[in-house]
Formats: structure tokens, C-alpha cells, sequence
């Protein structure tokens, strides 16, 4: 039987740009019909990059028709200018994206793909999933717990789970003020096992179907998975001056909790390699959700890490 990625019906609705990759359209897939519908999103971020659009893949290549029930629509590449050009938002108007909700038709670029995600993607859509990072420069490892959707954010099997701000602007905080169950998930990203960290969304993705009732045949779930470890107290960590970044802690280590006093990462001088800054781990138990993996130059102020706690209360 062949899986539904060869039955999607795909649509893309014109962006009015053209880019290195011709008309930019944003694409919609769709599979099934009737009820329950489930959107599932990539891409928001284009420097998140088409790791979420590539679990997307994988989650289709193993579905059959005949385990659907309702219906499924895609949007894995939901901001084609960001992700050319390797940045959170297109150049073309900067704007975040998923701060741009409920967007607007006559807007920006950013604005427009906002409106149709809002109006066009929503329609008839009972749970929504949005793929975040990580993506070209870093790895992440947890997920977030909106009001109402905690059952379907422990379908994904990521080491941490935390509370969402609550923001209407961002596309699950739109479709949440909605009545929609929402989950946002953060995890993967670049690094020598994005291919197991995909495989790891798209079981979740799977577990969610199922969830939502997409998927009536529950053994088609995959087998159930420890829940997510919540943390709270979540801090960023970014560099007070620009250099270069040298990575101490690893990809492998993502997921993990390591010990208070933790060495992380280094700030260097770009010409004399001088000590500027050391990244150690803050907390007695430091949870580590989002790691840059790789050497990287940096400019002061940028995202280094992602640490919390686990919740106690
Ligand atoms: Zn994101």
C-alpha cells in the first residue's frame, strides 16, 4: 500500500516575491477528509531551518490512507524568504513572524503569510502543531505546554517539557485563543544526529494523530515513551562581547542535566583567541534545552544556550 505522501494534495497560494527559488508560494499539503483535521507547521523560523519539514516527511512516509480517519494539512516550509536566507525573519520586511498573528492581506511579505496561515491553514483545524528549532546553529531538546494542550505536547518523546508564554500573536497562541489545541515543539536541529532527532518528531507526530483521533487504530501509535521531564526557571545565556564561540559542551549532551559549575562554552578573542567569557551551567541541576554545537563567530547579545531547572513544585 503505498503511504499518503504520494496522495497529498498540494496547493501553494502566491506570496507576490520572487526569489532565488522562483515564484515564492506558500504550500499547502492535504490528506484525508472529514474529521478531526490536524495543521502541522515548519518553517516559521527560517533559520530553524527544513529539519521540522523533513520530520514532516517522515511522519507521511509512514502513514497509509487507510489509517486516517479525519485529515491531515501540512505547511513544512511556512517562511520560504527566512529560510533562504538562513534568518529567523525575511529580510525583506524583518518582521518575527510568529509575532505577526493574526497578520494582515494587504501587509508585508511576513504580514500576508500571517493572514493566510490564520484564515486559510486554521480552516476546519481541531489541533496544531508547530515545528520550531533547533535549526542551522543549534540543537534543542524540549517541548512546550500551552493551556490545553499538555496531553498532546507529551505525545513527542523530548527529554524537557515547559510552560509557553502565553503570546495571541504567535501562531499557537493565535489558534489557541481560537478553542485549538496547540503544541510547539523544539527539537533537533544541526548536528551529527538530526536524521535520529527527525525520526524522534515524527514518532511524535504519529503519537499526536492517534491523540487527536486522526489515527482511530491506536496500535499504530508508537510505543509509549517516558514523559517529559518539566523545568522551570528558564534563562538564556548570550555572550556580553562579540568573538569566537567554542563549544564544550556537545550535541551529544543535549537533552541531558549536567552538574552546577558545568563548563559549556568560551567566548574568544577573534585575533589573540584570549579568554573573553566562559558559559558554565547555573543552576545545581542545569537542564540544557537549546546548545550551539559548533565553533561559530558571535556577536554580543546572540542566543548561546537555553538552561532551566527541574520543577520542583
Ligand atoms: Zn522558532
Amino acid at each position: 500500500m503505498s503511504s499518503v505522501r504520494d496522495l497529498m494534495r498540494w496547493r501553494g497560494l502566491p506570496l507576490g516575491v520572487t526569489s532565488a527559488w522562483g515564484e515564492t508560494e506558500l504550500q499547502f499539503g492535504e490528506v484525508g477528509g472529514g474529521g478531526p483535521g490536524v495543521l502541522i507547521t515548519a518553517g516559521i523560523h527560517g533559520d530553524e531551518g527544513p529539519w521540522g519539514g523533513w520530520a514532516i516527511q517522515k511522519l507521511l512516509a509512514r502513514l497509509n490512507a487507510d489509517d486516517l480517519q479525519g485529515f491531515v494539512r501540512v505547511a513544512p516550509l511556512a517562511n520560504p524568504l527566512a529560510m533562504q536566507a538562513d534568518k529567523r525573519n525575511a529580510p525583506v520586511d524583518q518582521l518575527d513572524l510568529n509575532r505577526a498573528f493574526p497578520g494582515d492581506p494587504n501587509g508585508s511579505y511576513t504580514e500576508r503569510i500571517a493572514h493566510i496561515l490564520a484564515s486559510e491553514a486554521l480552516d476546519g483545524i481541531d489541533a496544531v502543531i508547530d515545528l520550531h528549532g533547533g535549526g542551522s546553529w543549534c540543537v534543542n531538546a524540549f517541548v512546550f505546554e500551552m493551556a490545553g494542550g499538555g496531553e498532546l505536547s507529551r505525545c513527542f518523546p523530548a527529554p524537557f517539557i515547559m510552560p509557553a508564554p502565553d503570546r495571541a500573536v504567535s501562531l499557537t497562541g493565535y489558534a489557541r485563543s481560537l478553542g485549538k489545541t496547540v503544541a510547539a515543539v523544539e527539537m533537533g536541529g544541526r548536528s551529527q544526529f538530526e536524521a535520529r532527532w527527525a525520526e524522534k518528531i515524527a514518532d511524535g507526530l504519529l503519537r499526536a494523530l492517534c491523540h487527536v483521533g486522526v489515527i482511530v487504530d491506536s496500535e499504530r501509535a508508537p510505543p509509549p515513551i517516558e514523559p517529559p521531564l518539566p523545568v522551570a526557571d528558564s534563562i538564556v545565556l548570550r555572550p556580553s562581547l562579540g568573538g569566537i564561540f567554542v563549544p564544550a559542551a556537545t550535541a551529544e549532551q543535549i537533552g541531558t542535566i549536567v552538574a552546577g559549575g558545568t563548563l559549556l562554552g568560551q567566548m574568544l578573542h577573534p585575533a589573540t583567541y584570549a579568554l573573553l567569557e566562559e558559559f558554565r551551567a547555573p543552576y545545581e541541576q542545569t537542564a540544557l534545552l537549546l546548545l550551539r554545537p559548533f565553533m561559530a563567530q558571535l556577536e554580543a547579545g546572540a542566543m548561546t544556550y537555553v538552561l532551566a531547572q527541574p520543577n520542583s513544585k
